[in-house]
């Protein structure tokens, strides 16, 4: 078995020794520390840009759809996104 130095855990006024960063305590706090706070809102943040990119497709494809079904040229929106709206259909 390699030797390994022990050394004092990293987390401050934690007198375990241990031959890693944190003793195994302090170990699993850290991790859940960083599940928490670090890897989650990362996760959060790319899953909600990539959920609020599917969800405005799908929106502007369920626009799409029901112009189409109640034919185009009734469609006379008002909102910010009739630029969009005419790009979709003139694209057509
Ligand atoms: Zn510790």
């Amino acid at each position: 078995m390699p030797f390994k130095p022990l050394h004092p855990c990293a987390q401050p006024g934690c007198p375990a020794l241990t031959n890693k960063r944190y003793c195994p305590k302090h170990q699993h706090e850290v991790d859940a520390y960083y599940n928490k706070n670090l890897r989650d809102p990362a996760e959060r943040q790319r899953y909600g840009a990539e959920w609020r990119r599917i969800q405005a497709n799908n929106l502007w494809f369920q626009i799409y759809q029901a112009v189409r079904e109640n034919n185009a040229a009734d469609y006379s929106g008002k909102t910010p996104h009739d630029d969009v709206m005419e790009r979709i259909l003139n694209s057509q």
